[in-house]
């Protein structure tokens, strides 16, 4: 145990941040349970502590490189998964408030039971899919910042992200060394959305070679009512 919390103190650290005990006992405690969960449930592939908190916390942990969430009005991850980067940033960012939505409600169960056992505040774990939330008055164009990792190609993650976002908000998303290519397919659909790509920051995990990037968003204007289109839509036809 006291590896493993080091290994995260000092990748932290490396990053600029300084961690509590409390906050590194969070985090500890979330690897376990999630690992523990993770024998009945489908949550991660990553099941060694060390790669857990390289590839998952540090991981998510590097957006505050790009972005100060300290007491952010209103913070979206989309398609969480078993809460990243959004529990990560919950435990740094004490005083944020968080929505995490994901479409498996397994998952969702499963944060909420996260949220209890570490005691954090001002989050909430919304069960539902990024097409129907973006049209509900709750939550279009409600968002300050939107974060998300993993979930889709960049055009379809547009679809899903930027309408949460209020005029003038940041959309950031985590991707890999073919963040061109997928660039370069979305400009179109960005656009439309109301989005602007304002920068892209690579950024070197700690004790890795993984080099990757995120990618800076910013709503301009508002996104016409049409998008997102229905469940399936923006999947079967990317905006262009
Ligand atoms: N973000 C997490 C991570 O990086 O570990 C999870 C990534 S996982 C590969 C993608 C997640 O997105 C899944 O949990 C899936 O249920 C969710 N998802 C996919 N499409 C979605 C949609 N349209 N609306 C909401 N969630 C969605």
């Amino acid at each position: 145990m006291g590896n493993d919390i080091e290994l995260l103190r000092e990748g932290a650290s490396t990053l600029g941040l300084t961690l509590t005990l409390d906050q590194l006992e969070q985090f500890k405690e979330y690897m376990n349970y999630t690992l523990e969960v993770n024998k009945t449930m489908n949550l991660t592939a990553i099941t060694d502590d060390r790669e857990f908190i390289i590839k998952h916390f540090l991981d998510s942990l590097t957006l505050s490189q790009v972005y100060n969430f300290e007491n952010t009005e209103r913070v979206l991850d989309m398609g969480t998964g078993a809460g990243f980067p959004g529990i990560p940033l919950k435990i740094l960012y004490s005083e944020a408030k968080f929505v995490l939505v994901d479409s498996l409600n397994k998952r969702i169960q499963f944060l909420k039971n996260v949220v209890e056992k570490l005691n954090l505040k001002n989050i909430h774990c919304i069960h539902g899919r990024a097409e129907q939330l973006g049209q509900e008055m709750d939550y279009r164009e409600t968002f300050n910042v939107v974060v998300s990792r993993a979930v889709a190609p960049l055009a379809i993650l547009s679809e899903y992200c930027i309408p949460f976002l209020k005029t003038d908000g940041v959309f950031l998303c985590l991707k890999g060394p073919k963040y061109k290519e997928e660039i370069q397919g979305s400009m179109g659909a960005i656009k439309k959305l109301g989005g602007k790509l304002e920068e892209v920051k690579s950024i070197k995990l700690p004790f890795s070679d993984i080099t990757h990037y995120i990618l800076i968003i910013r709503k301009i204007n508002k996104t016409p009512t049409r998008y997102p289109r229905k469940p399936g839509k923006p999947t079967k036809s990317p905006i262009k």
